[in-house]
């Protein structure tokens, strides 16, 4: 029978990539309870509007890429696209801006879906990590999720990440901004890209996000929003730099950054990282401000700020500048009974060492010879050998071998967890990381 593959743009994770992704996972996690974030999940699926009036039916996202459905009771649903348009919904539905001191910060984690067309850093189903501040307009709202995720990203180990950042002002800024752009582009639309000459038609702003290389020379000479900022707009956004020049962010001003999201507002800002190999994944993060969100999705006329982070294009770069060693699956001890008749007590030794002294360890249930038990072990990187035979069973004992300085020593299984301590703290102690 033909072999059934996966299907195409979706990857499969396993082994040690798939520690690093709950190593980057549980670190973002972290990080986001620090700064007082709280976890939520919305739904995968959601009734398409959500996404439609959300994200705007003039993204790429909505009119492109999204995986909608009749389910069998005749309902249009969506595989979420991204986050934010659903966390907006259940935050509206379930009042939870009515019950909550606002901002309120909630972060989220799992699978996202695009019709994209696969390439490097690119795929059908990805994973993103993000988080929404809702309900507060300070601009230093804007300035605590960028700390925050430039935070988690130096903390995965990332130098020299690049902050973009632009601001895409207030309605007033943007009508101006867009009428600008229209009378510009009126000019030139006739020799640019299908994608813009539609762009051009829904919303001309997008054209700035135009990846082909022919219509480039043309976008960098459009005017630049910088222009027509409304005063509040204006000074938003300058306090937002200056805060960052305060807690001594680096960030980068590309006032061509507009996001392909229909729903921002004022600040906008992308992360940047080129691994050492040189491959560049594209952002491995983006968000930005949002004010009409809520109220689209009918709920109060709230903002908010978010970001999200693609998984994928982290764990990419991390892997690429060897910043990922530390998630090689490794045992702590790997148990050898020499004889049927050990298993039993060899299982009870186990459990011990797992249960009590909360170490990672693997046994050996074939019953195959000692030398092939220890080839077993080398392949696990086990730490620590535990060889039980007849003589052990009899004297309730152990044989606990460090594998790294090949030394051996007999111990009574009540002490065994302590001297478990003793030996690891000495080999292992300093190696061991928090977070
Ligand atoms: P967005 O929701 O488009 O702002 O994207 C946020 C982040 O998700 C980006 O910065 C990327 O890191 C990641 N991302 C977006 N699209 C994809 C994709 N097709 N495959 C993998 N990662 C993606």
């Amino acid at each position: 029978m033909e072999e059934i593959k996966n299907v195409k743009g979706t990857h499969d994770v396993y082994a040690d990539e798939n520690n690093a992704y709950e190593k980057v996972e549980n670190l973002m996690k972290s990080i986001a309870e620090i700064y007082a974030y709280q976890g939520v999940r919305p739904p995968v699926l959601e009734h398409s509007p959500v996404f439609v009036r959300g994200v705007g039916e003039g993204s790429d996202i909505v009119r492109k890429e999204m995986y909608t459905f009749l389910d069998k009771g005749g309902r249009e649903l969506t595989l979420r696209p991204e986050f934010t348009a659903g966390i907006m919904r259940l935050v509206v539905q379930n009042k939870l801006y009515a019950t909550n001191e606002l901002p309120l910060k909630l972060y989220y984690v799992g699978p996202v879906f695009r019709y994209e067309r696969p390439q490097l850093g690119r795929y059908r189903q990805f994973n993103q990590f993000g988080v929404e501040s809702i309900g507060h307009n300070s601009p230093l709202n804007d300035v605590e999720v960028i700390v925050l995720a430039y935070t988690i990203l130096c903390s995965l180990g990332l130098e020299n990440v690049k902050i973009k950042i632009n601001t895409l002002g207030d309605e007033e800024s943007r009508n101006n901004y867009r009428n600008a752009l229209k009378a510009y582009f009126a000019g030139h639309i006739e020799n640019m890209c299908v994608d813009c000459k539609s762009r051009f038609e829904i919303n001309p702003l997008r054209i700035l996000d135009c990846k082909v290389p022919e219509d480039r020379p043309i976008i960098e000479g459009a005017p630049k929003i910088g222009a027509y900022l409304s005063k509040d707009s204006q000074e938003r956004f300058d306090q937002v730099l200056e805060a960052l020049e305060a807690l001594q962010i680096p960030y980068e001003i590309n006032q061509s950054l507009v996001r392909g999201l229909d729903y921002y507002s004022e600040t906008v800002f992308e992360f940047h990282y080129k691994s050492k190999e040189g491959n560049d994944y594209g952002a491995v993060g983006a968000g930005g401000h949002y004010g009409k969100l809520m109220s689209e999705l009918g709920g109060p006329d709230l903002p908010g700020v978010g970001f999200s982070f693609g998984i994928e294009r982290i764990v990419s770069v991390l892997k690429d500048d060897g910043l990922l060693e530390d998630v090689k699956n490794q045992l702590d001890a790997y148990i050898m009974p020499l004889d049927k008749e050990s298993m039993i007590y060899a299982e009870e030794v186990a459990v011990i060492l797992r249960n009590s002294g909360g170490y990672k360890v693997d046994m050996c249930f074939d019953n195959v010879k000692l030398g092939n038990m220890f080839k077993r072990a080398a392949n696990k990187k086990a730490k620590f050998a535990i060889i039980i035979g007849e003589n052990e069973v009899k004297e309730e004992s152990v044989v606990l071998k460090d594998l790294a300085k090949q030394e051996q020593i007999t111990v009574k299984v009540e002490e065994l967890v302590d001297k478990f301590d003793e030996l690891y703290e000495a080999s292992y102690g300093e190696e061991e990381e928090e977070l």
